[in-house]
């Protein structure tokens, strides 16, 4: 569940310490039961059928809240 001090925003891009990529938020879908306030986001992996720089771009919508010891950092802010 994201909470409200949650730092990200819609358009933003981020850097995931637990995954060591990047990614950029699209959307904060609120639902109607135990997953709350999710985050939505795109990111970008090695395409596994082809050499770079062909990429998978994937949407996944879960539930991780920001965790700056982990090194979740700030790469961009919304324009
Ligand atoms: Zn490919």
């Amino acid at each position: 569940m994201i909470g409200p001090d949650d730092p990200r925003r819609v358009g933003g891009r981020y850097w995931s310490g637990y995954w060591g990529e990047e990614y950029e938020v699209i959307a904060f879908p609120v639902f109607d039961d135990w997953r709350g306030r999710s985050i939505t986001v795109r990111r970008r992996e090695y395409c596994v059928h082809h050499t770079p720089p062909c990429v998978f771009v994937r949407t996944a919508t879960h539930g991780t809240p920001w965790e700056s010891r982990l090194g979740d950092r700030i790469i961009a802010e919304p324009a």
